[in-house]
């Protein structure tokens, strides 16, 4: 069984990079943020609690992300493990993470801001089927379409200018003394986020110890394809 979280600013791959660790090692890729724009999209009222919250860049409040994650959880569809990501994003997330669950390891994507803003404002998501694409890494084959399933690509309601500025402040503020929490337990591999996601990919495994990715066509969405960047 492992247990990893992966954290990093908005656009650092995150996403990607999770869904690429749990497609092979049979991990459950946990996304609070996409749970809550499930929520979001289908007008529940969870959905409703953080809608404005989540467009304004805010973090919602640490009640209800806790509840949304302990009844994740408690699925215990995770025989393999899980990788949570988006979570924990201030310290006392981090201690009630702790409490209740031990963990393996800590992935940590490190990029410049500069960068961030580049690849965020370049982002999209699939109003269809929630795939998302970066705009810098991969064009879609019809200009607009998803590849997938046809759907609109439009962008993140949270993807503006001023809602990066906030989430930047939040993430400096707040998620480093995370990762400060998470390092005094030596569990931090902290992995430079500009190259390409394979080789992002492959670092974060080689640190981890874990076999390396398979190649594309062999076991799972390996290289190529047009989703990255979250
Ligand atoms: P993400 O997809 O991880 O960028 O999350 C999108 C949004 O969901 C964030 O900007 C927050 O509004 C909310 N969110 C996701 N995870 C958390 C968390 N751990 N704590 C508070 N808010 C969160």
């Amino acid at each position: 069984m492992r247990k990893y979280v992966i954290m990093g600013v908005q656009g650092s791959g995150k996403g990607t990079q999770a869904m690429l660790l749990a497609a092979d090692l049979d991990l459950v890729h946990i996304s609070v943020g996409d749970i809550f724009r499930w929520n979001v999209q289908h007008h529940t009222k969870l959905g409703a609690q953080v809608r404005r919250t989540m467009a304004g860049g805010e973090l919602v409040g640490d009640d209800l992300v806790e509840g949304v994650v302990k009844t994740r959880l408690a699925d215990h569809d995770w025989n393999f493990g899980f990788i949570i990501d988006g979570f924990p994003r201030n310290e006392r997330q981090a201690e009630f993470f702790l409490e209740s669950y031990d963990i393996d390891g800590v992935i940590h994507l490190e990029m410049p801001d500069s960068e961030v803003r580049r690849r965020v404002m370049a982002r999209r998501l699939c109003a269809g089927c929630g795939m998302d694409y970066n705009l810098l890494a991969s064009t879609p084959s019809t200009a607009g379409r998803c590849d997938v399933c046809g759907g609109e690509l439009v962008t993140r309601e949270d993807d503006t200018e001023e809602a990066l500025a906030v989430r930047l402040r939040d993430y400096h503020q707040k998620t480093n003394p995370v990762l400060d929490i998470f390092r005094r337990k030596e569990y931090v591999v902290t992995v430079d986020a500009r190259p390409g996601r394979d080789i992002v990919q492959k670092e974060i495994r080689e640190r981890l110890g874990l076999p390396p990715l398979p190649a594309a066509g062999q076991d799972g969405p390996a290289a190529g394809g047009a989703a990255a960047g979250r």
